[in-house]
């Protein structure tokens, strides 16, 4: 018997479980006409926009580009310095370095693997470049420390950008996830917890004139049509991922309560799996799960050992940034280094069982740990 192959994220699945919906969601789009920036997307904006307790949200390209968009809106410009971690995927830097921005690195907790407030406060007053912008990632599906951090930022007038590629409909103490900073960047790539069928991204923010100005930059920088107000670039989302992102966004509640289902199940068993370190989850923190991930030391002999047994555990991220050829610092992070060396995430996404979950369990447990 050939047993199915357990993936760390399946967006096949996620399109089957809507398929109908979906289908005839993009035949809407097919016969309507429009094909960018039209009533799909005004309709997804606002319905987000709800979905965040109010706000405003601007469709844009991917998540890349709302990070870079969403710290242009807030004033960030070449030669400013923007703090962020180091344990994040490379588009947050991508982002920072494409307005000629330079990223300041901050060392995450140890235990939650997210910004430290403490050592933050520190960047803060000590780095050479001048910090114009915090970013926190909520990596994972986890808030970072969003009270402390905002508390810090705001006591120096600096803006946070939150990075929620990873955290749709997270909160930190009760509240949303995105609503904390001036501005928030979401991704909307296939696999996120909110995934559309290609690319797309969005900027949240409370601020109306921060999300107008997001409106001009993601379109030449027009105010009025054919009339740049000032230099911006081609960001926009299409009609057709707007209209698949309306279908998706009502089933992202549910689907992170699955993804909450599976985890617990991990959790609950890690009292007989003493090998691994298992999450940290912040008191004040409603985790949405984009990755489950355990540590071990000897990491990549464990994803090899559950490769043969059909189950795919992700690294997330192997290197960190300071580490990466293209945005190498000569600086030592020893406990985002730590962590990059010791994650893997075990499959935990809506296409998965409660059974798949045991069977991963079961495998674990026959890993000869010293
Ligand atoms: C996915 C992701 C991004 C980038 O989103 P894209 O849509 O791929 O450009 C940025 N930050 C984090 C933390 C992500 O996980």
């Amino acid at each position: 018997m050939s047993e199915k192959i357990l993936l760390t994220a399946d967006p096949g699945a996620g399109f089957r479980a809507h398929a109908d919906e979906l289908r005839a969601a993009v035949e809407r789009v097919l016969t309507s006409g429009y094909y960018i920036l039209g009533p799909e997307v005004e309709a997804f904006e606002a319905e987000f926009s709800a979905y965040q307790g109010g706000g405003h949200t601007v469709g844009v390209a991917n998540g890349t580009e709302a990070i870079e968009l969403a710290l242009r809106a807030v004033g960030v410009r070449a030669g400013d310095g923007v703090a962020t971690v180091a344990n994040t995927v490379s588009a947050t830097i991508s982002a920072i370095e494409q307005i000629g921005a330079r990223p300041v690195f901050v060392e995450i907790d140890s235990a939650t693997m997210l910004m430290s407030p403490a050592a933050l406060a520190e960047t803060l007053t000590q780095s050479a470049v001048p910090v114009r912008a915090v970013v926190p990632v909520h990596l994972y599906g986890q808030p970072a420390d969003l009270g402390a951090i905002c508390a810090q930022a705001q006591a120096r007038g600096i803006p946070v950008v939150e990075d929620c590629a990873q955290a749709h409909g997270a909160r930190w103490a009760g509240r949303r996830v995105g609503t904390w900073g001036a501005a928030a960047a979401f991704s909307f790539y296939p696999t996120k917890n909110l995934g559309a069928l290609g690319d797309g991204g969005a900027v949240f923010s409370g601020d109306a004139a921060v999300a107008e100005r997001v409106r001009r930059l993601r379109q030449y920088g027009w105010r009025q049509r054919y009339l740049s107000e000032e230099p911006g670039r081609n960001s926009r989302l299409d009609e057709l991922q707007a209209a698949i992102l309306r279908v998706k966004l009502r089933y992202l509640d549910a689907e992170n309560a699955h993804r909450a289902r599976l985890a617990a199940r991990y959790c609950a068993a890690a009292r007989s799996l003493p090998g691994l370190v298992w999450p940290t989850v912040g008191t004040q923190a409603e985790h949405v799960w984009h990755q489950f991930v355990v540590r071990t030391q000897k990491r990549d002999a464990l994803v090899e050992f559950l490769s043969a047994r059909g189950i795919r555990a992700g690294v997330l991220y192997p290197v960190p940034a300071h580490r990466q050829p293209a945005y190498a610092q000569a600086i030592s992070l020893p406990a985002t280094e730590r962590a990059c060396a010791e994650v893997l995430s075990l499959p935990c996404h809506p296409g998965l069982t409660e059974v798949d979950v045991d069977r991963v369990l079961a495998a674990l447990k026959e890993w000869p740990t010293p």
